[in-house]
């Protein structure tokens, strides 16, 4: 039978749930214990997708299309899982399933309320995940404990434990231990509290997480042992680590893991394995040179808004055993800044993925500037597209060409919107959205790093390169080194005479993986690399 792990967080936001979930995947994982990993998010929106990037960070694609959190992502990345749409539920989805079928009439005349029919939809998506392929299911909750929003999650996830008995759900509760004062006294208070909290929506949990800058004191795990009802051994201290691959070793350390084993009575055959794992986040902790990248943004002070792209540079670092300092550039800044040699001391570049015209006359510089200088550069979605746009105005003498994005007017649509795309009107969940293949040209540098020619990668975009000027872009010596298989969508494109300018219209920065680092992230570094040797 699946058993369930719950985890939600107190005190503040941003404690590091999503990893805290993540680390606790991964650790079961290297058990031998089969995971899955899941986000219930209490905001009204149906999914992330239609949310602005300042609000929400990146929207995350799953192989089968969702728009989702971006804690997916860490899920994803940590525990090396694929996940799938029911992975990821709001408040929207739930209400939405709910109104449907109060439409269908399927209530036959019941006044429709959160509890049981709220509740009932809440549970029944955790319960979907709990096939008979999986161990356990690890369900974080978004907000913290106190919001309006989380209270019908809490009260179905307090049905949940009843109904499928106390050993087989976990909870795990990650708060905040601050050191305030002039002594610097570790405060446990903000802990007690939200734990009050919880309890008094029914959940006594059974594992607190506390986020502390600094070691935990012995007496303060008595306090918050004896205050919130958890023996010594589930309160597990959650420090600052050198980077992100350390948490799940850390807790290991803490005793996490064999303490969710025994609560929950799983046992496996299999020794815990964490050799890989240690030997990334060694790798991580001692590179041995390093290299800055640029990335092309639009919203530079938000970096979780490119929170893949980041990852999959680190990973790509990884690869090459560097460091990959980022450097972030406002879009709107390249354009007026270009004369004064903003481009020194990068090594590569990335144009990420984005939407609306603000920043798109700096990314079309930044193609133009990468490729007349021989700055390594990888071009994602609307950076491929930027790619595009800079070889038609200024190698193939298409004057004002754009992307009907920005200017339907323009005397050149190189980017224009896919036919599928054309009767569409909702925002929502209605982009090329996913996972599809593309065929990779023989000999092309693309096909050459992933060492294949079907690859499959998730996209989430309208437009496309307009086949009307492939011939023209061509001729002009832009290489289109990838198309969809039916040859009908430009997927990748390079220069062959460029050390790395490479233009994907898909995200592959989704699929990047620590312990297995995508191929055009590890080739951009690698040419990085290469770059600062010689500089
Ligand atoms: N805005 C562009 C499109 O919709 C690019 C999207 C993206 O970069 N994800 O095609």
């Amino acid at each position: 039978m699946t058993k369930h792990i719950f985890v939600t967080g107190g005190v503040a936001s941003s404690l590091g749930k999503g990893i805290t979930a993540s680390s606790v995947g991964r650790l079961l994982k290297s058990r031998g214990i089969r995971v899955t990993l899941q986000k219930l998010d209490p905001y009204i929106n149906v999914d992330p997708g239609t949310m602005n990037p300042f609000e929400h960070g990146e929207v995350y694609v799953t192989a089968d299309g969702a728009e989702t959190d971006l804690d997916l992502g860490h899920y994803e990345r940590f525990v090396d899982v694929s996940l799938r749409r029911g992975s990821s539920v709001t408040t929207g989805s739930i209400y939405r399933a709910v109104i449907d079928r109060e439409r269908r009439g399927d209530y036959l005349g019941k006044t429709v309320q959160v509890i049981p029919h709220v509740t009932d939809e809440i549970k029944s998506r955790i319960r979907s995940l709990a096939q008979d392929d999986v161990d356990v299911v690890i369900t974080e909750i978004g907000g913290t404990v106190g919001d309006i929003e989380i209270l019908p999650f809490l009260e179905a996830l307090r049905q949940f434990r009843n109904e499928v008995g106390r050993n087989e759900v976990c909870f795990i509760h990650v708060t905040l231990v601050p050191h305030i004062g002039p002594s610097q006294e570790e405060k446990t208070k903000p802990t007690q509290h939200s734990v009050t909290d919880l309890r008094s929506r029914g959940i006594q949990p059974d594992i607190i997480v506390c986020r502390s800058d600094r070691e935990l004191s012995k007496s303060v795990r008595q306090k918050i042992s004896m205050f919130c009802d958890v023996p010594e051994r589930g309160v597990v201290a959650a420090l600052d680590t050198r980077n992100l691959y350390e948490v799940p070793l850390m807790l290991h350390e803490e005793g996490l893991d064999g303490y969710i084993a025994e609560l929950l009575g799983i046992s496996s055959n299999l020794e815990l394995d964490l050799d890989e794992w240690r030997s990334i986040a060694e790798r991580a902790s001692t590179p041995s040179g390093e290299v800055t990248v640029g990335i092309i943004g639009k919203y530079i002070d938000h970096p979780d808004a490119y929170l893949s792209v980041v990852e999959a540079l680190r990973h790509g670092g990884l690869a090459n055993d560097v460091k990959v300092n980022v450097e972030w550039i406002s879009a709107e800044d390249v354009t007026p800044m270009m004369a004064q040699g903003m481009f020194e001391g990068i090594d590569g570049v990335v144009i990420p993925g984005g939407f609306g015209l603000r920043g798109i006359e700096g990314k079309i510089a930044t193609a133009m500037v990468t490729r007349e200088t021989g700055i390594p550069c990888l071009g994602i979605c609307l950076g491929l597209q930027a790619m595009v746009i800079d070889v038609a105005r200024h190698l193939a003498g298409l004057d004002g060409a754009h992307s009907r994005e920005f200017n339907p007017e323009a005397p050149y649509l190189v980017i224009d919107l896919m036919d599928d795309q054309k009767s569409v009107t909702e925002m929502g969940g209605t982009m090329r959205l996913g996972t599809y293949p593309a065929r990779l040209l023989p000999g092309s540098r693309v096909a050459a790093l992933y060492g294949d020619e079907i690859v499959y990668e998730r996209h989430r975009h309208r437009f496309e390169v307009n086949q009307k000027f492939t011939t023209r872009l061509q001729e002009a010596g832009l290489q289109l080194s990838g198309n969809s298989p039916d040859g009908r969508l430009v997927e990748f494109i390079e220069l062959s005479d460029h050390p790395f300018w490479v233009g994907t219209q898909a995200h592959p920065e989704f699929q990047s993986r620590p312990n297995r680092p995508h191929p055009l992230f590890a080739g951009l570094v690698g040419a990085a690399v290469r770059r600062a040797k010689d500089h």
